[in-house]
């Protein structure tokens, strides 16, 4: 059976030599994610590179994500590196004092614009949750607090506040530069990191296309804002490519309680609004460490995979982990189980609604012959863009959906859409007439569709054009195919 949830897989030191890099990518990794809160563009490039060579060995068609950092607020760092924080003690924000003299009663902040986003009586949480404190005075350049939960705090930790409100921009100065390295190294795509508005989605494609890249976009869905308003999230998913459930700083400011709703909620906006899902983050934290998931972690990329995402991720498991080969290999083995749940292959996807796209009305008409004939094997589309596979795979099914396409930017893309799979193949240079014969041969050459096998085949009247898909034809391996 093939997998049709894909693995976003993070890179990182544990990934660096060209073994363990190919070991993850034959293992499973459909899109690989070059995380800009760390490391050097120049290290960025070269595990673009190294991408490109291994994915290419192997026949694979792994893309490339590049997730900007984005304005995540740090604190700065301490005289000994490290502190412990006690319950109920009183600790200070420092916007003035020297970065480097932090200790255990204040340390200094990087972002001065926080002392007005903050008032007395607000939850500050830092390094992803481990530690709370709740503010008790604010000054011109500093924040009082009591600390709630104490523990051990080092340098440049994250600090976000409970319910949301920070205002800064979601595209920094060093996001702005770092949007020019994805460009140079061909990303196929690019994360924003805490989205506010549709507006951070414009200003950050606007710069790419600038930069001459034609990456897609992803919006990292981590603000409380965005999580509480259903029209600002529509919003930001309508300006987007794909969205990203960010439940690193998004369960830091909803809290751990309704993470999981606010999960299923994102996933099924951006499904219904045509676009594609990650659900990211902590999904098996243990194997940072452990050559096994916990029951806890199975259950959670289980439960993704059964929300309907596109796309699970790993984080630090892969990027600094003992054991990325193995963590890759659990997901596969999880998805595919998740996978076989009946309710996978059920769809309800916009019964009820009109629509004006002919392209769109022809990937639902497929999908649901797909799911309603018998002997359907497979599902073939002629695609320049990419965009009727990416509206096919909006609908549950368990077959398989191939998006035969000449443009390579167009068979990585798509390695992130749930269900799709890629075949390259070059409709221009072949007579119109014989497209469905050729394209069919090829699937039965790749040992997927066999003799007696039907097959589903949507293309547009004219080869190289774009969002033209306005036929469907079924076929049988076998017969005489035109
Ligand atoms: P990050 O984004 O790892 O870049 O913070 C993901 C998240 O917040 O979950
Ligand atoms: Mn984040």
């Amino acid at each position: 059976m093939l997998r049709r949830t894909k693995i976003v897989a993070t890179l990182g030191p544990a990934t660096d030599s060209p073994e363990a890099l190919s070991a993850i990518i034959k293992a499973g990794v459909d899109v690989a994610r070059l995380n800009f809160s760390h490391g050097s563009a120049a290290e960025h490039l070269k595990r673009a590179q190294q991408v490109r060579e291994s994915a290419r060995a192997q026949g694979r068609y792994t893309a490339i994500l590049a997730d900007l950092q984005g304005p995540k607020l740090r604190i700065a760092r301490f005289q000994d590196n490290k502190v412990t924080l006690r319950s109920g003690q009183t600790f200070v924000l420092d916007a003035a004092m020297d970065k480097a003299a932090g200790d255990s009663s204040r340390v200094g902040i990087d972002y001065e614009q926080l002392i007005q986003d903050v008032a007395p009586g607000d939850i500050l949480v830092l390094d992803d949750g481990r530690i709370e404190m709740q503010v008790t005075a604010v000054d011109d350049c500093s924040i009082t607090s009591t600390v709630l939960i104490g523990g051990p705090l080092s340098n440049n930790k994250g600090l976000n506040k409970r319910g949301g409100g920070l205002s800064a921009e979601a595209l920094t100065e060093k996001d702005k530069q770092d949007i020019r390295t994805a460009a140079q190294l061909d990303a196929d795509y690019v994360a924003v990191s805490f989205v506010r508005t549709a507006e951070d989605l414009h200003t950050a494609r606007a710069l790419l296309r600038e930069a001459g890249s034609e990456a897609g976009l992803v919006a990292k869905i981590e603000r409380a804002e965005l999580a509480h308003n259903d029209a600002a999230l529509d919003d930001v998913i309508q300006a987007s490519d794909a969205v990203m459930v960010a439940r690193g700083d998004l369960a830091v400011e909803i809290g751990d309680a309704e993470l999981v709703g606010v999960q299923k909620h994102i996933i099924a906006r951006a499904r219904a609004l045509n676009k594609v899902v990650i659900t990211a983050t902590q999904m098996m934290e243990s194997m940072i460490e452990n050559p096994m998931p916990t029951r806890a972690e199975v259950s959670d990329v289980a439960n993704a995979v059964m929300d309907y995402t596109d796309a699970v991720m790993l984080s630090a498991e892969t990027a600094v982990g003992d054991y990325p080969r193995e963590a890759v290999e659990a997901m596969v083995r999880i998805c595919l189980g998740a996978e076989k749940h009946p309710s996978m292959a059920q769809s309800k996807h916009r019964l009820n609604e009109t629509m004006s796209r002919v392209d769109e009305a022809i990937a639902l008409s497929a999908m649901y012959a797909a799911n309603h004939l018998d002997g359907i094997s497979a599902l073939v589309c002629m695609t320049e863009t990419g965009a009727t596979p990416l509206l096919m795979s909006r609908i549950k099914s368990s077959l398989p959906i191939f998006a035969f396409s000449r443009h390579p930017s167009t068979q990585h893309r798509v390695s992130l859409y749930r269900g799709v799979q890629t075949v390259p193949f070059d409709t221009t240079e072949i007579p119109n007439h014989e497209t469905n014969a050729r394209a069919v041969a090829r699937l039965v050459e790749l040992g997927i569709v066999q003799e007696g096998d039907r097959v589903i085949i949507t293309k547009g009247d004219y080869a190289d054009a774009q969002g033209g898909t306005n036929s469907m034809k079924i076929v049988q391996v076998g017969q005489e195919i035109r």
